[in-house]
């Protein structure tokens, strides 16, 4: 006899949908559905659903294995053909400012939340990604395409293991459909193999779902999920007040002050920091066009639509986080609260990020402690790291094998980081960071040394696109060991090869996925 598969003891818990209004509808037509929080609906069908990536680490947060993932019946439930008893899917509605510029009311167009599942005191929010239209899809098709969703997958995974907050990824699900993309906006739209990914938060609230009932002037209904996030996800807080509210508003400021930075310290450029794309529990979340750093250069960003402006730059999401939270604050004011208490948490936003900022400048150069001394030695490195193509990530890895020497030894020892010449001065800042480098083992976990590097997703994504999907659980793998990895990362950690340079999905994306 067969053991009943964990899948089918998993409990699920609706409370989001109790606590707040949905939309009355229950069809897939898009429409604007004003006093709602959320629509129900359910996954449309595919054809043929097959597991082709699974992350046991996060199948192990609801209870699951490798042997539930290998069964027909997981395939079917995160490839959205069937539902597990308890679950009342729906799609969030939510609305954001984009590229700057309120959107209006935009919600899950192509994400349908299955159920918040319970397991072992915790509660993780199952969603699938691409599994078909919603009331919020517009005109779009509510699905995604392979590509788009093995970055997801692997890049969720990615930044766990590096410490950063994030969303987390379950599974990665191929539906045998096909989904028509214009790849590169020109006019030349092909079919796509199509795919969902199954992602885990304890909430995928967002900015953007405070600011919608703000735009409705919808006062009682912006407190009933104010109250409902600070009961559920900052308990801490306690009860709702007026004060608590601003107590975790200062809160949501200083989480997205603490990712910015550690968006940074890796190397990671978000790419689409819209105010609908920003969590309110200060994960990463939504990765569309995201990019890596390989040669430092502030002005990096990988989506090709933001290229004419460049708003959502590297060297600019600080800044970026900062706006969008005001938008947020603005929101929070149509509850009555004291202007003066919204500006102070967004002061703390400002002083959390240059507190944060400054430590992690000098965990990465292996000093001690944080002061004016390190900072100038911080804005300086940025500035040679400027004046010659420097791969960010192995500028870190070898400086902590610089030793005293000549010269040139010094500048010989960080080579294999360099795109091309040394820059000058390079030698003499080296000397610099000997002499204020007073703890190296602080190095180790500021610098990881593996990275989702764009072309090695490219590189895997190429490969799956031929139905070989062995490189991406090989990616799997060598993400989850970035600080202290496993033999072989060599060449998981290489600088970017020259043909990556100008390639799409290298360096460039857009936002067809
Ligand atoms: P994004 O920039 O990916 O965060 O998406 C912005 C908005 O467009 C969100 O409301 C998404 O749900 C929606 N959206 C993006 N792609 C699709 C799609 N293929 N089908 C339906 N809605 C989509
Ligand atoms: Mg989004």
């Amino acid at each position: 006899m067969n053991a009943t598969s964990a899948l089918e003891t998993l409990r699920f818990d609706d409370r989001f949908r109790r606590e707040l209004p949905g939309d009355p509808r229950t069809d897939q037509r898009p429409r604007q559905v004003p006093g709602a929080a959320w629509s129900p609906v359910s996954p449309t069908p595919v054809a043929s659903p097959e597991v082709i990536a699974y992350s046991a680490e996060a199948g192990a947060l609801l209870g699951l294995t490798e042997h539930d993932a290998a069964e027909p019946r997981f395939a079917e439930v995160f490839g959205g053909n069937a539902l597990l008893d308890g679950m009342e899917p729906y799609a969030a509605r939510y609305g954001g400012h984009q590229f700057g510029h309120w959107a209006g009311q935009l919600g899950d167009g192509r994400a349908i939340t299955l159920g918040e599942a319970l397991h072992e005191g915790q509660r993780w929010e199952v969603q699938l990604k691409g599994a078909g239209p919603t009331p919020y899809s517009r005109s779009a098709d509510g699905r995604a395409v392979l590509r788009s969703s093995i970055r997801e997958f692997l890049c969720s995974e990615a930044m766990f293991h590096l410490g950063v907050p994030t969303t987390r990824a379950l599974s990665l699900v191929s539906t045998g459909d096909r989904v028509l993309r214009d790849m590169l906006y020109d006019g030349n739209p092909a079919f796509e193999p199509g795919a969902i990914v199954c992602r885990l938060a304890p909430s995928f609230l967002r900015l953007g779902s405070y600011e919608i009932f703000a735009a409705d002037r919808d006062p009682a209904l912006l407190r009933t999920l104010v109250e409902h996030t600070i009961r559920h996800h900052f308990p801490e807080l306690g009860e709702p007040t007026d004060e608590a509210i601003l107590a975790w508003s200062a809160e949501v400021c200083r989480r997205t002050a603490a990712l910015m930075v550690e968006w940074l310290r890796v190397g990671f450029v978000h790419g689409v920091m819209n105010t609908d794309n920003l969590s309110v529990l200060g994960l990463t979340i939504d990765y569309g066009p995201y990019g890596w750093l390989d040669p430092y250069d502030p002005d990096f960003t990988p989506n090709t639509t933001d290229l004419p402006r460049r708003r959502y730059r590297y060297a600019s999401q600080p800044q970026i986080g900062l706006w969008n939270l005001e938008r947020f604050a603005s929101a929070l004011a149509l509850l009555g609260l004291p202007q003066e208490g919204l500006v102070a948490g967004l002061q703390g936003y400002v002083d959390t990020f240059r507190a944060t900022y400054a430590e992690m400048g000098a965990a990465k150069l292996g000093i001690s402690e944080a002061g004016p001394e390190s900072s100038a030695l911080w804005e300086d490195l940025l500035g040679l790291l400027c004046r010659a193509e420097i791969d960010w990530t192995l500028f870190f890895h070898h400086l902590a094998d610089v030793q005293p020497g000549s010269a040139s030894d010094r500048v010989q020892a960080i080579r294999p980081a360099l795109y091309d010449e040394a820059p000058e001065g390079l030698a003499d800042w080296l000397q610099r960071w000997l002499d204020l480098a007073d703890d190296r083992d602080r190095m180790t976990h500021a610098n990881p040394k593996v990275i989702l590097r764009n072309f090695l997703v490219q590189e895997a994504i190429d490969k799956a696109h031929s139905g070989e999907m062995g490189a991406v659980h090989e990616l799997l793998r060598r993400i989850q060991h970035p600080y202290e990895p496993e033999p072989g990362w060599q060449d998981f950690a290489r600088r970017r090869p020259e043909w990556a340079r100008h390639a799409p999905g290298c360096s460039m994306l857009s936002c067809s996925s």
